[in-house]
C-alpha cells in the first residue's frame, strides 16, 4: 500500500515574522471603558505592530478618540494610530485634531474620507471648507508632520465607485499624496481579496495591502454592516451560523473556527500582515493570533495589565 506523506502546512513552519494590528473603537460608558481597556490589556503583549482608534461618524468621537490613543501612548507599550475623517469639519478644524496628536507624539494616522452626513447612500458633500477627499486629506496630514499614513481599501469596491478602475485610482492618489500603507474593509472570501491585490499590483500600486479580518463577534450584525458597507457575505458564512441564534457559546467556537481557516489560508498564501477589526473583545482575536503562531511577551503584558488596572 504506498504510504501517504502528509505535508505539514506551509504555515506552521513559516518562519517569518507575522505583523498584526488590532482595531478598537473609543468607548461611550465606563463599562465600555473597562471592556476596552481588558481588551488592549490582553492583546498588547502581542506586540502588535500597531493599534488603532476610529473616529466616529461625523467626527462624533473626536475628543474620546483623542483620549483613547493619547492613553495608549502613555500606558502602554504600543504605537496607536488614530483614524481621522474629513466628515462635518472645515479643513483647519481637522488640522486641529491632527497637530494635536502629533503634539502628544502620535506619528500614525489612518485618514479616511469618512461616510456622507446623511449616512451611507447618501451623496457625500464636503463640509464647507473641508477636505473634499481622503486624498486631499493624506495630502494635508503630510504638510502637517512626518506621520506614517494608512489608508482604506475595498477589495469589493467601495458602495460609491463607479467601476473597480475608480477604487484603484482613488487608491494610486492617496499613495502619491503620502500614503504608505492600505488597510482593507473586511471580506470572507479570501479570492476576492487575492483577485483585488492582483489588480492592484498590476496598477503599479506597491505599498502593504492588508487585510482586515473581522471575526464574526455577532452574525446578524455582521451581516447587517456588511450589506451597508457593499461587503459580500457569502452563503456558506450564512448557512455556519445558521440556528445557533441562541447559542452564543457554539457560535463563538464558530466563529474562531471561520477566521482561523481565513488566516491560515491567507498565511498559506503569503500575507504576512492581518489587521483585526477586535470589535473592542480580545478573546476570539487573541486566539487566532495564538494560531498564527503569536506568543504574549512579558514586558509588555505586565506593562499593558497595569494600565488596565489604573482604568
Ligand atoms: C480600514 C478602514 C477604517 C475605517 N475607519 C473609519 C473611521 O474610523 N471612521 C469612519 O467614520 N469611517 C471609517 N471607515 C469607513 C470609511 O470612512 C467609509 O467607507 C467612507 O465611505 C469612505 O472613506 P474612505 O476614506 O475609506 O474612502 P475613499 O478612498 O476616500 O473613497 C470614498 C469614495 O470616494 C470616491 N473618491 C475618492 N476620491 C475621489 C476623487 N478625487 N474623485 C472622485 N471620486 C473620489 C471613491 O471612489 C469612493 O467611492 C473605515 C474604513 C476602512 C476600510
Amino acid at each position: 500500500m504506498q504510504e501517504i506523506v502528509r505535508e505539514p502546512r506551509r504555515s506552521r513552519r513559516h518562519d517569518k515574522p507575522i505583523d498584526v494590528s488590532f482595531e478598537f473603537f473609543p468607548p461611550k460608558t465606563p463599562e465600555m471603558e473597562a471592556n476596552l481597556w481588558e481588551a488592549i490589556a490582553r492583546l498588547a503583549p502581542l506586540a502588535p505592530k500597531f493599534v488603532s482608534v476610529t473616529y466616529g461618524a461625523g467626527g462624533s468621537t473626536r475628543e474620546r478618540t483623542h483620549a483613547t490613543v493619547s492613553r495608549i501612548l502613555r500606558e502602554t507599550g504600543v504605537k496607536p494610530a488614530a483614524h481621522l475623517t474629513c466628515v462635518g469639519a472645515t479643513r483647519a478644524e481637522v488640522d486641529e485634531v491632527a497637530r494635536a496628536y502629533w503634539d502628544v507624539g502620535v506619528r500614525h494616522i489612518v485618514a479616511l474620507r469618512g461616510d456622507p452626513l446623511g449616512g451611507l447612500g447618501s451623496a457625500y458633500v464636503p463640509a464647507p471648507g473641508g477636505y473634499a477627499t481622503s486624498t486631499d486629506l493624506v495630502r494635508g496630514l503630510r504638510a502637517i508632520g512626518d506621520f506614517e499614513i494608512s489608508v482604506s481599501a475595498y477589495p469589493e469596491k467601495h458602495p460609491e465607485s463607479a467601476s473597480f478602475d475608480q477604487d484603484i485610482d482613488v487608491l494610486k492618489a492617496k499613495i502619491d499624496a503620502g500614503a504608505t500603507r492600505a488597510i482593507t474593509q473586511f471580506f470572507f472570501d479570501n479570492e476576492i481579496y487575492f483577485r483585488f491585490l492582483d489588480r492592484v499590483r498590476a496598477a503599479g500600486i506597491k505599498i502593504p495591502i492588508v487585510p482586515g479580518i473581522t471575526p464574526v463577534q455577532n452574525f446578524r450584525q455582521t451581516a447587517n454592516f456588511a450589506r451597508k458597507t457593499g461587503a459580500g457575505v457569502p452563503d456558506w458564512l450564512a448557512e455556519r451560523f445558521d440556528g445557533l441564534d441562541d447559542d452564543p457559546q457554539t457560535r463563538r467556537l464558530i466563529a474562531a473556527a471561520v477566521a482561523a481557516e481565513q488566516v491560515f489560508d491567507l498565511l498559506d498564501r503569503g500575507v504576512e500582515q492581518f489587521h483585526f477589526y477586535t470589535m473592542n473583545r480580545a478573546d476570539l482575536v487573541y486566539a487566532i493570533c495564538h494560531l498564527l503562531g503569536l506568543r504574549a511577551r512579558a514586558g509588555e503584558a505586565a506593562q499593558a495589565s497595569q494600565s488596565s488596572v489604573m482604568s
